[in-house]
């Protein structure tokens, strides 16, 4: 585990966030809330491919309305996420939110401002400041010309005042940029003046390709400097890709306990079987996986075996053929075509045998 910086733990929902816990994983619907059916099947969805925490739109009084139906049928904390409007968080509130995103220095009037975090303070619920290079204050941007990390902390600050004020500290704060090293920046100097969690992304990112990389470069270089509690993937595809790159960034650095790992080599001509798609069908397979077991898949023999002891379970291929090692062992060879089947046996078998011990 790398070393987290620590900070006030904060519950949403029955998950902590921050303090000495995992970071945790969070995406966004992309469906209208008040379309309760599609709303409650994608985050099912997202549920199962290991979103922990979940953020929607409250954008109308449908969608806050919604609400209430929505989370009798998932099982992970609901967010929502609103600018400017306070009527629609308290009616967020009132209908079981688990979590508010709202930026106090936006709803206006002290008495609004009063309202939602009293509202929040009865319920147990916390807010989640979300300074965004994009939006900043006017008041900000005269001061620094334009959107620099210090403008963003100072943003952050001044939300986080408004609501210290209120004698209210179940605060959550992120700081997101589509700049990477913006973003970087900003958190960084966060985390040295901000006692509360840290939600980590680099927002607006792109497609799934090139948002991935950005967003694993920026939020990589945070979570290697011990910063972050929880993490968004934003990304112009289905969050529940969002939440697969979460994972997987999470898994490289040690900081998940609940993934399966695949190691799986690049090939060069030493290759004789079709490794690519054993590969791509196993990583499907583990993503699913809820324990930290590490298959590796690799083409040939010569660093195979040596690879495949540091993995649970493995294969190096041969020609036409497949050495299977369990915990370093080889323990027989098994035809191309059945190589497939035969890994995914003894994956469930370790599986399980991790589940019972
Ligand atoms: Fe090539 Fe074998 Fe290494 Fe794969 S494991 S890259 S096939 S030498």
């Amino acid at each position: 585990m790398f070393l987290r910086h620590q900070t006030r733990p904060v519950n949403v929902g029955g998950i902590t966030i921050g303090g000495n816990n995992e970071v945790v994983i969070q995406s966004m619907c992309t469906t209208k809330t008040a379309d309760v059916e599609a709303t409650v099947a994608e985050i099912l969805r997202l549920e199962e491919a290991g979103c922990q925490i979940v953020r929607v739109t409250v954008n109308n009084e449908e969608a806050a309305a919604a609400i209430k139906e929505i989370k009798k049928r998932i099982h992970i904390p609901l967010v929502a996420d609103i600018h400017f409007n306070y009527k629609l968080a308290l009616l967020a509130i009132e209908n079981g939110i688990d979590k508010v995103r709202i930026n106090p220095g936006n709803i206006g009037r002290r008495e609004k401002v009063e309202a939602v975090v009293k509202a929040c303070k009865d319920k147990g619920i916390p807010i989640r400041i979300g300074v965004n290079a994009g939006s900043l204050e006017s008041h900000l941007l005269e001061k620094y010309g334009y959107p620099t990390p210090d403008a963003m902390v100072e943003s952050a600050l001044y939300h986080i005042g408004i609501l210290e004020e209120l004698d209210f500290h179940d605060i959550i704060v992120s700081l997101k940029a589509s700049d990477v090293p913006m973003a970087i920046e900003a958190y960084r100097k966060a985390a040295e003046v901000i006692p509360y969690p840290l939600h980590l992304g680099i927002t607006e990112s792109g497609t799934l390709f090139a948002g991935t990389v950005k967003s694993s470069a920026g939020i990589g270089a945070l979570l290697s400097m011990g910063i972050g509690n929880t993490v968004r993937i934003s990304l112009s595809a289905d969050p529940v890709e969002e939440v697969k790159v979460a994972r997987e960034l999470l898994k490289t650095f040690g900081l998940i306990s609940n993934a399966a790992t695949l190691i799986s080599c690049p090939t060069c001509g030493r290759l004789d079987i079709d490794l690519f798609s054993i590969a791509n069908e196993v990583e499907e397979y583990i993503s699913k996986i809820k324990v930290p077991i590490k298959v590796s898949v690799l083409g040939c023999a010569v660093n195979g075996p040596g690879e495949a002891r540091e993995a649970d379970i493995g294969i190096a291929g041969a020609r036409g053929e497949g050495l299977l090692f369990r915990y370093g062992e080889m323990i027989r060879k098994v035809p191309e075509s059945e190589l497939l089947a035969e890994l995914k046996k003894e994956i469930d078998i370790i599986v399980t045998h991790y589940e019972a011990t």
